[in-house]
């Protein structure tokens, strides 16, 4: 098969490879469409997961299924299905506790393993969602970014009819908007610094969408930060309006008994972004503005950079 293998940091190339052969708890899919993000940007360039090269990226694919191992019973070959990427051991501490996003032997499909950025791709069935004849596929390459914003909702816990203001209009920020005002949470403020990024933003959610410069001096009860950026942070305490950060916010968490939450992952959210795509799929199906071939990589990852786009797929031919 083809497969865009990153051997270094910045060394990408599409090669052909070995099909992958199941093991007996395991199911191959024909990939349909394999998202990239932020997270597999900082994987081609070098910034985390240096000792896990050489590499397949890809962990928000969906596909249909090929083959499976002899102990899989619960999927079967010809079904659609989504993949949560997350490899939690089930044995340690944290995962016992049910906190499996926090396993001490973490990992990820197209992360720590053999991703989708490629024809097929081999995971546990554990890690397997078959999708519905009904389903709509065209939305099923957000199942995973979904269930990620669903697990930082969940974190957060907002109540309806409070201010969000969400910093960082990309698919997270995007996705956020659309889920909590879906849950009557709002009105929700999207900040973004690229004005292309804004015009997506405000076709896409119908939500309230400012540059950094027009929020400064704003409050809300809520604040999101999704554009995983330190200055992004910054702003966001910023223009919670006030001034200075990095030395005034201790103090603020202090009398002002703010909580900063953290939302690694998928922790339990898949079976829910199942449920959420497939019911708000018109909505969220948009927000998939580029496709490209496997061998058109650089293009792919040339406009994820670019900031101009939302999601952005690798659809094999
Ligand atoms: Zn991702
Ligand atoms: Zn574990």
């Amino acid at each position: 098969m083809r497969a865009v293998v990153l051997a270094g940091p910045g060394q990408i190339s599409v090669e052909q490879v070995p099909d992958p052969v199941p093991g007996p708890g395991d199911v191959v899919l024909s990939v349909g469409g394999c998202g990239i993000c932020g997270t597999d940007l900082h994987l081609v360039d070098g910034d985390i997961g240096r000792e896990n090269l050489p590499l397949i990226p890809g962990h928000e694919p969906w596909g249909v299924v090929v083959a499976v191992g002899a102990a899989v019973s619960e999927v079967r070959v010809g079904d659609a299905a989504a993949v949560d990427p997350s490899l939690h051991c089930g044995r340690c501490e944290p995962c016992r506790r049910g906190q499996g996003n926090m396993c001490q032997r973490w990992g990820a499909i197209g992360a720590t393993v053999a991703g989708a950025w490629a024809d097929f791709v081999k995971v546990p069935s554990a890690n397997v969602y078959s999708l519905s004849d009904a389903f709509p596929l065209q939305a099923a390459p957000l199942l995973e970014p979904v269930a990620c914003a669903l697990r930082g909702l969940e974190r957060m816990a907002p109540t309806p009819d409070q201010r969000v203001i969400v910093f960082g209009g990309g698919t997270i920020g995007i996705l956020l908007s659309i889920l909590l005002d879906l849950r009557g949470v709002g009105p929700v403020t999207i900040v973004d610094i690229n004005p292309v990024r804004r015009a997506l933003a405000a076709e896409l959610t119908g939500c309230d969408v400012r540059s950094p410069q027009e929020t400064v001096g704003e409050r809300a009860p809520w604040v999101i930060e999704a554009t995983g950026s330190a200055a992004g942070f910054s702003q966001a305490l910023d223009s919670v309006g006030r001034a200075g950060p990095l030395l005034v916010s201790p103090y603020r968490i202090y009398t002002d008994e703010l909580s900063i939450v953290g939302s690694m992952a998928i922790l339990r959210s898949f079976p829910a972004a199942v449920d959420a795509v497939s019911r708000h799929a018109e909505r969220l199906a948009p927000l998939i503005t580029h496709k490209f071939e496997l061998t058109d990589i650089q293009a792919a990852l040339q406009t994820v950079r670019s900031g101009n786009s939302v999601k952005t797929l690798l659809v094999p031919r």
